[in-house]
């Protein structure tokens, strides 16, 4: 490629067989101070090849050549999606050929003859190119533009709406079908008021009567919006006047979906009210059972006295009311106890301190603690595989295992057996306590672990029904599991698995 001299770059593709002609048009650009880059082809191939290679300003085609003419050159810079100014020039141009060119794309056309047009020509062209050019520009800049707007629209997850001044919608984002259920075909043209809850119409009406007379923009509100027929979504919204360059007025309402963090922080709400229902809870219970505990020990310790005391001269009425005195004071603090257990638990108070611990000894200790109770009942002691320490809270196993053996003391007729075994699994171990008593209605058998639930066949055996609430409690802190099977009149077969590690 040749240079020029100084004055405006000007990069020239010349179509042109004939060099003298050529060397005549660059004279004339020259002339109008430009400096010049130019390349001359003649042929297709290189026309392609001088287009790929770098960007020019202009084209200047002689209308025929041998291999290759104007139509030609301008059909291949359309192939290529060049928009260059495209001069034809010809010697012999008839009007027609004139007139087909123009057709065709080009952007004037001259006669070599008359090449004085050739700078004012290329001043206009390069002039409306550049124009173009900036046009184009700013088109691409516009649809860029529109697209993100666009994108970030479609995609946002709150919901983006346009209402008029009356509250009908003209625009709605595509969120609004996945958040409300409903298209933008089911909502355009309709009244935003439909979808509002009815007792929240007058705060959004006094919004937007504000907004629209500018006395708020933007204005924050929340309200609900209908899902389907029976659920209200809440929403955080913000209101701004919108003015269309078509002189529309309306509203641009932007929603922020409140449902979930509503609902969750109603949840926390519930939970923590609940949690203060438990202290409130446990500071009674540990209040009145200390209140009672001493008037109850010293109830117990004077029966006792009274009893050895007096042994000789009682008889046996006596005595017996004695016993009674002291049974039913036993199970009172029994049952204070097992009450602040649960409370203890329910207040997430509830110690639990698990340690290795060899589990045949304590249940070995536990079964003759028992026997000592009861000797109606022989107690049988089982065991299967090879057996480990546990990590395990002792007071605590110890509740679980005095509750569940003197139960099947209480529920079982004497002489009755009561196994209990003990089966060591790779990962927990395994407790089996099963009797031959009154076993449990079914109906009652779900309701077990319950504070205070009874089945309803106990008949004159007494009890709190608490014992089995303050055993699953205990063994929630371990993360173990028990499960009952029963059948009224044969017996029952409770099944507690603790982890091996506590
Ligand atoms: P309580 O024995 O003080 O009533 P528990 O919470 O220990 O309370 O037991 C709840 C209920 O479960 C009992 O009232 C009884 O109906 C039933 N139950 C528990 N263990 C047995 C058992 N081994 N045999 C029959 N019924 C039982």
């Amino acid at each position: 490629m040749n240079t020029g001299q100084t004055g405006i770059p000007l990069r020239v593709l010349l179509v042109e067989d004939n060099e003298d002609d050529a060397l005549l048009i660059l004279r004339e650009l020259r002339r109008g101070g430009y400096i010049l880059g130019y390349q001359r082809v003649e042929t297709p191939p290189e026309m392609l090849a001088a287009l790929q290679q770098q960007t020019w300003d202009l084209v200047i085609a002689d209308y025929t050549l041998p291999q290759f003419s104007a139509p030609a050159a301008l059909a291949l810079l359309q192939v290529e999606s060049l928009d260059l100014p495209f001069v034809v020039i010809s010697g012999t141009m008839g009007e027609d050929q004139a007139v087909a060119a123009m057709k065709a794309g080009a952007h004037d056309y001259l006669m070599k003859s008359n090449l004085a047009r050739l700078l004012p020509a290329v001043e206009r062209e390069m002039r409306d190119a550049s124009e173009r050019r900036r046009r184009r520009q700013a088109e691409y800049a516009l649809q860029q533009s529109e697209r993100r707007f666009r994108t970030l629209i479609e995609n946002a997850s709150d919901l983006v709406m346009l209402i008029d001044a009356t509250g009908l919608f003209y625009y709605v984002s595509p969120s609004t079908e996945r958040i409300l259920g409903v298209t933008g075909e089911q909502l355009l043209g309709r009244s935003l008021f439909d979808w509002i809850h009815p007792d929240d119409h007058p705060l959004v009406r006094v919004a937007f009567t504000q907004t629209l007379e500018q006395l708020a923009s933007p204005l924050a509100l929340q309200f609900r919006l209908q899902e389907n027929v029976v659920n209200w979504r809440i929403f955080e919204v913000l209101v701004k006047l919108f003015q269309d360059p078509t002189g529309l007025t309306g509203l641009v309402l932007n929603a922020r979906d409140l449902t979930e963090r509503h609902h969750i922080e109603a949840i926390h709400r519930t939970l923590e009210h609940e949690r203060k229902l438990n202290e409130l809870k446990l500071r009674f219970f540990s209040m009145a059972s200390h209140e009672f505990r001493t008037p109850l020990s010293t109830i117990l310790l004077s029966a006792q006295l009274l009893e050895s005391s007096r042994s000789d001269r009682l008889d046996a009425k006596e005595l017996r009311n004695l016993k009674r005195i002291q049974e039913a004071t036993k199970s009172l603090t029994q049952m204070l106890t097992d009450i602040l257990t649960i409370a203890r638990a329910e207040a997430q108070k509830l110690e639990f301190h698990p340690q290795l611990l060899d589990i045949e000894q304590f249940c070995r200790h536990l079964l003759e603690e028992c026997q000592l109770l009861s000797r109606q009942h022989p107690l049988e002691f089982e065991q299967e595989g090879i057996p480990y320490l546990a990590n395990v809270d002792e007071k605590l196993l110890h509740s679980i295992f005095s509750n569940l053996l003197s139960n099947a003391i209480k529920y079982s007729p004497n002489q009755t057996k009561i196994r209990f075994k003990i089966i060591y699994h790779a990962q927990e171990i395994e407790f089996q306590i099963e009797d031959m008593g009154i076993g449990i209605p079914l109906e009652d058998q779900q309701h077990l672990f319950e504070s205070f639930h009874r089945g309803r066949n106990v008949g004159l055996i007494e009890g709190s029904g608490l014992g089995l609430a303050v055993v699953k409690k205990c063994l929630d802190l371990h993360q173990g599991r028990i499960t009952v099977l029963s059948q009224e009149g044969k017996g029952s077969l409770f099944r507690v698995c603790i982890p091996r590690s506590g």
